[in-house]
């Protein structure tokens, strides 16, 4: 059993992020040192957030400039850590232009580049990489191929690819290659944690994560005219800083943990909204068939393939490990999604309407 020390820094990579945001402020609450790297120390704006939290509670935050694209990038900020967070990598669900750079090769030679240097670093003695449902599933439609509808830790995304759903093959890639580098020594130990789209306030307005995205086009019409039936599973951005917090800490985590409140289709997403925010807002009304999404998909950023395979499957994750093993006890999400557009709109990144 690893037990761990609470004195020693702990390094979050990609601290600038949306959940990272949560983590850091989470430890620095509990009074750690965390080491937090980001990709343009001059650029203040992403990160005066994480400054400001600092000042105010008893931890202590000290940042570092590190490329995942960079081979040694990560080995003066991991210096003298115990455990590692490996977070960072790109999330977007439609907003790139070339899969292999902007999505894969980041994920994965960044892993890759973070866990040469835990091999240099002989201090560090636990690794977190957040992964994601992602690497559990490549479509919805495999949920047809599971014993008891819904995905779980033993399962693993064998289907996406490059061309086809890009993101989920940078998570399934990326977490494998983690699974292999830990395999291949014995100082330390590795636990994966894997969210399913997580949604909740924002700690900065400058990230742009794809659970921006997925909030957003409820707020700027995209959704109007009716959203596609298509299931997500959700769980709040709070509750997955605190499973990496527990992966990190626990003496007894390990394996993969899959992080999920509940599932809830995109149709009662927009419900959820309107009841709180009333009519003003372009909230969905009615479910788009099928047929109708596959036609417009490309507009949307879709392909027609991607439409076949996860449109009209409702999909359900098992995360009974996390709370047994983690102790995880799930927000309700339906706030956390009031909560998210709320602070969209006070941050000016969705228009507010009346
Ligand atoms: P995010 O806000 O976009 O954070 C991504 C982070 O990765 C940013 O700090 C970004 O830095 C950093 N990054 C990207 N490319 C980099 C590079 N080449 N070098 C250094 N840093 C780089 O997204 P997030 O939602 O918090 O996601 C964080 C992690 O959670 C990712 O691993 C994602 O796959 C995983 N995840 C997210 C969700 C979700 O629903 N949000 C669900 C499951 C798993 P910059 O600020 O410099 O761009």
């Amino acid at each position: 059993m690893t037990m761990m020390t609470t004195t020693a820094p702990i390094l979050v990579t990609g601290a600038t992020g949306y959940i990272a945001g949560w983590v850091i402020k989470q430890l620095l609450e509990q009074g750690y040192t965390v080491h937090a790297t980001v990709r343009d120390l001059t650029k203040s704006s992403s990160f005066q957030h994480l400054e400001q939290i600092a000042s105010q509670t008893s931890g202590a935050l000290m940042l570092f400039q590190a490329n995942l694209l960079e081979e040694d990038s990560f080995d003066e900020a991991m210096k003298d850590c115990e455990i590692v967070i490996h977070m960072a990598s790109p999330f977007l669900v439609t907003n790139f232009k070339d899969p292999i750079t902007d999505l894969i090769d980041p994920a994965l030679k960044g892993t890759t580049n973070v866990l040469n240097s835990v091999n240099r670093t002989d201090t560090v003695k636990r690794v977190v990489v957040t992964s994601s449902i992602a690497s559990t599933y490549g479509d919805a439609v495999d949920i047809l191929k599971t014993e008891q509808n819904q995905f779980e830790e033993s399962h693993w995304n064998t289907t996406s690819s490059a061309e086809h759903q890009p993101y989920f093959y940078s998570k399934v890639a990326a977490e494998r290659k983690a699974w292999d580098m830990q395999k291949a020594q014995s100082r330390w130990d590795l636990v994966c944690i894997n969210p399913s789209l997580v949604v909740g306030p924002s700690l900065t307005p400058s990230t742009q994560s794809g659970s921006v995205e997925v909030i957003q086009q409820f707020g700027n019409g995209m959704t109007l005219f009716g959203v596609p039936p298509m299931w997500n599973g959700l769980v709040d951005v709070r509750d997955v800083a605190h499973a990496h917090i527990q992966a990190a800490l626990h003496p007894k985590a390990h394996g993969r943990y899959i992080i999920n409140a509940k599932t809830m289709t995109l149709l009662e997403m927009g419900k959820t909204l309107r009841q709180h925010f009333g009519g003003r807002y372009p909230f969905p009304r009615m479910i788009a068939p099928k047929f109708l999404f596959k036609l417009l998909a490309p507009l949307f950023g879709y392909t027609r393939k991607f439409v076949d395979l996860n449109v009209g499957y409702p999909i359900y994750f098992n995360a009974e490990r996390s709370k047994q093993e983690l102790g995880m006890q799930y927000r309700d999400v339906e706030t956390s999604i009031i909560e998210h557009f709320q602070q969209l709109l006070d941050d000016g990144i969705i228009k507010k309407c009346g």
